[in-house]
């Protein structure tokens, strides 16, 4: 864990498919190469310690929307078996029919029994990737995100949703739009994060993201499908509250 990092961990998400999301706590990403990414930090070896603040969180959840979004700074895979299953039980009991997780590609073969194990509770289970981008040299030698599969309709085969890297050196507003466009064309949503600054090599660029305010932004507002971030806690979740 983090030192002095209390983040807040539950909110709710009004307008575009309206959620409830908890921000809980695994055992940690398994990748953790991503150039990009220190959140894999918010993680604990210590399962019970994990259990004690996810339990906390998930107290909250009152199935207001029947729509609950997991995320852990990582994958499903990493967190601990009480807290899955008190996942389930929320679910269950708060009438939840549909919850979003996410999932390293590393973990894919480990998706299908996962989504089973909700699909037999009457839940519809969404598997959401960290893609980054389709643009495959730019994605694995410059993000080093450990996707090893360049065709789009393979990764759709595994994952429902795909999360969206975007305001990085290198990118422009055609490719930015692009990866948007093949993110609808091939998944059921995309979720668009704009880099925000953090302790890792790259870093936001500012030119960049003006072109995504003034030309790709406009483009995709009011797109359902499409969830866009331009602050790492526009979700809610992750603000410090210390
Ligand atoms: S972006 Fe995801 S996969 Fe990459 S290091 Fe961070 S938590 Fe791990």
């Amino acid at each position: 864990m983090v030192e002095g990092f209390n983040p807040v961990r539950y909110s709710i998400i009004k307008g575009k498919c309206p959620r409830e999301i908890v921000m809980l706590v695994g055992n940690g990403c398994k990748w953790r190469k991503c150039r990009f990414c220190d959140y894999h930090l918010d993680s604990s070896p210590d399962k019970e310690f994990n259990y004690k603040i996810n339990k906390a969180e998930l107290e909250k959840v009152t199935g207001m929307f029947g729509e609950l979004e997991v995320i852990n700074s990582g994958s499903f895979v990493d967190l601990d078996g009480n807290t899955i299953k008190m996942i389930k039980d929320i679910c269950v009991n708060k009438k939840i029919k549909k919850i979003h997780f996410e999932c390293h590609w590393i973990h894919k073969d480990e998706v299908k029994e996962f989504k089973k194990e909700f699909m037999d509770l009457g839940v519809e289970p969404v598997i959401r990737l960290g893609l980054e981008t389709f643009d495959y040299d730019f994605r694995e030698n410059y993000l080093v995100k450990g996707i090893d599969e360049k065709n789009p309709k393979i990764i759709a085969e595994y994952f429902d949703e795909i999360n969206l890297l975007q305001g990085i050196e290198g990118q422009t507003a055609e490719s930015m739009i692009w990866d948007i466009e093949m993110g609808l064309k091939h998944f059921k949503r995309v979720y668009v994060n704009i880099m925000t600054e953090n302790g890792m090599p790259i870093k936001p660029d500012k030119m960049v993201i003006e072109q995504f305010r003034t030309k790709v932004y406009p483009r995709f507002k009011d797109n359902d499908k499409v969830d866009i971030l331009l602050e790492n806690t526009d979700f809610g979740v992750g603000e410090n509250k210390c």
